[in-house]
C-alpha cells in the first residue's frame, strides 16, 4: 500500500511518501516556517531528486496542499494521481487513556482528540490540523491515527500513577502516559531481529535521545516503564527540558521569581536542559565542541545527560529483572559516540562491555562480542511504524 505519513508541528508538516510492500520512502520531505515569512518546502525523491519550493505558506491546508503538488509534479514527484495516495497516516502526539492502538479517523476519534487537548496543548491542536486539512484534501482517502503514547499503554499502575492524591487522578487523569512510542517500538523490534531472538522473550532498554529525549523498559514486547510522564517533561535531561525535578523547586521558583503559570512552564519547557545548565546551546554538537574547548558549564550539561541515562539503565535493569540489550537512537543517540561511552562506562558489572572501535566506527553492534548485553546503535524510523499501522489498520477496515 502506498502510504503518505504526516507529522504535523505547529509551524512545520514533515511527511514521507511510503510503500509499505518495499517497505521503501518514495519521497520525504519538511515544509518549514508555516505561517511566516521565508515559508519553504524541501522535497526529496528516492533516488535523490531534490527541490526546495518558497511560497506564501499560511495555514497547515495550505502546506499539505503544497506536499500535494509536489507529489503529483512531473519533474519531482513520484505519482500521477492523488488517487495513487491510498491512505494517509499521522502521528498523534497524545493518545491520553483513550487510544491504546491506532485507530481509523472518523468524526468520534477527532472528537476525542479534541477531548484531549489539554493533555497535550501545544502539540495535539496541530495533529488535529493536519488531520482535518488532509481529510479536506483528499476526500474518501481513509486517515489513521498513530499515537506517540500508544505503546506505552499497557504500563502497569504501579509505573504510571504518581504519588499524588488518587481522586487527581480519576478527576484530571494525571498520571504518566510516556512518548517517543513508536520510535522505542520500532527500535526495540529492530535489535529482537538483529539478535535473531523472538521480541517476546527478550528484556530491552531503548534511548530515544534526540531534542527531546526518553528511554524505555520493554518487557517481552511491551513498554512495561518510560522516561517521560504526564508531559515530554519528565526524565532525562533534553535540548531545553528540565527533565526531572524536585516538584518544590518550581513552587520555590515561582515565588522567588514572581513567575506565572505560564511563564514557570516556559522556563521549565525553553530554557532549561542543555542550554540551561551550559549557557551556550541545546545542540550537542555545540555542547561537544564546548567540552572541547574545556568550557566547564558545557561539561556539566554533558555529564548530567549521560548520567541520568546512566541511572535509567539501572534502574529500568532492576525493573525487568535483567537486561538482554540496550539500544541507542534519535539525533544524538546515532552520532554521538561520546555519550554512548560516557553512559556505558564503568557498567562492566551487568554485563555491559562496549567495543571501542565499533562504537566509534557508528557500526549497528557497538558491544564487543564477549558482552552478555547486546548494545545497538539503530536509526530509528517513526514513519515506517506509522505506514505500516496505517497500511494493516486500513486493510483490515476494508
Ligand atoms: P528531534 O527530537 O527534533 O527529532 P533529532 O532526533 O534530529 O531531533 O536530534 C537532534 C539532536 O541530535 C540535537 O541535539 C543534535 O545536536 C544532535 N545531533 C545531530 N547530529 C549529531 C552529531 N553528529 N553528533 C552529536 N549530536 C548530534
Amino acid at each position: 500500500m502506498k502510504v503518505l505519513v504526516l507529522n504535523c508541528g505547529s509551524s512545520s508538516v514533515k511527511y514521507q511518501f511510503i510503500d509499505t510492500d518495499k517497505k521503501l520512502a518514495l519521497a520525504k520531505g519538511l515544509v518549514d516556517r508555516i505561517g511566516m515569512a521565508g515559508a519553504v518546502l524541501s522535497h526529496q525523491r528516492y533516488d535523490g531528486d531534490q527541490i526546495k519550493i518558497s511560497g506564501e505558506i499560511l495555514d497547515h491546508q495550505i502546506a499539505i496542499e503544497y506536499v500535494l503538488a509536489v507529489l503529483l509534479s512531473k519533474n519531482h514527484g513520484v505519482i500521477d494521481d492523488k488517487k495513487d495516495i491510498e491512505a494517509v497516516g499521522h502521528r498523534v502526539v497524545h493518545g491520553g487513556e483513550t487510544f491504546s492502538g491506532s485507530v481509523l479517523i472518523t468524526d468520534e476519534v477527532i472528537k476525542a482528540l479534541q477531548d484531549n487537548i489539554e493533555l497535550a496543548p501545544l502539540h495535539n491542536p496541530p495533529n488535529i490540523k493536519g488531520i482535518q486539512a488532509a481529510t479536506r484534501i483528499l476526500p474518501g482517502t481513509p486517515q489513521v491515527g498513530v499515537f506517540d503514547t500508544a505503546f506505552h499503554s499497557h504500563m502497569p499502575p504501579k509505573a504510571y500513577l504518581y504519588g499524588i492524591p488518587y481522586e487527581l487522578y480519576r478527576k484530571y487523569k494525571i498520571r504518566r502516559y510516556g512518548f517517543h512510542g513508536t520510535s522505542h517500538l520500532y527500535v526495540s523490534k529492530r535489535a529482537a531481529e538483529l539478535m535473531g531472538r523472538k521480541y517476546e522473550e527478550l528484556k530491552i532498554i531503548t534511548a530515544h535521545l534526540g531534542n527531546g529525549c526518553s528511554m524505555a523498559a520493554v518487557d517481552r514486547g511491551v513498554s512495561v516503564d518510560t522516561t517521560m510522564g504526564f508531559t515530554p517533561l519528565e526524565g532525562l535531561l533534553m535540548g531545553t527540558r528540565s527533565g526531572d525535578l524536585d516538584p518544590q523547586v518550581i513552587l520555590y521558583i515561582m515565588g522567588k521569581e514572581g513567575l506565572s503559570l505560564n511563564e514557570a512552564a516556559t522556563m521549565l519547557n525553553k530554557h532549561s536542559g542543555l542550554i540551561g545548565i551550559s549557557g551556550e546551546s541545546s545542540d550537542m554538537r555545540e555542547i561537544l565542541a564546548a567540552v572541547k574547548d574545556q568550557h566547564q558549564r558545557a561539561k556539566h550539561a554533558f555529564d548530567i545527560f549521560c548520567y541520568r541515562i546512566k541511572k535509567y539503565v539501572g534502574a529500568y535493569a532492576a525493573a525487568m529483572g535483567g537486561v538482554d540489550a540496550l539500544v541507542f537512537t534519535g539525533g544524538i543517540g546515532e552520532n554521538s559516540y561520546e555519550v554512548r561511552e560516557e553512559v556505558c562506562r564503568d557498567m562492566e558489572f551487568m554485563g555491559i562491555h562496549l567495543d571501542q572501535l565499533r562504537n566509534q566506527n557508528k557500526e549497528e553492534l557497538i558491544s564487543s562480542d564477549s558482552s552478555k548485553v547486546k548494545v545497538f546503535r539503530i536509526p530509528t524510523n517513526e514513519e515506517l511504524v506509522i505506514a505500516m499501522d496505517t497500511a494493516e489498520i486500513v486493510s483490515s477496515s476494508n
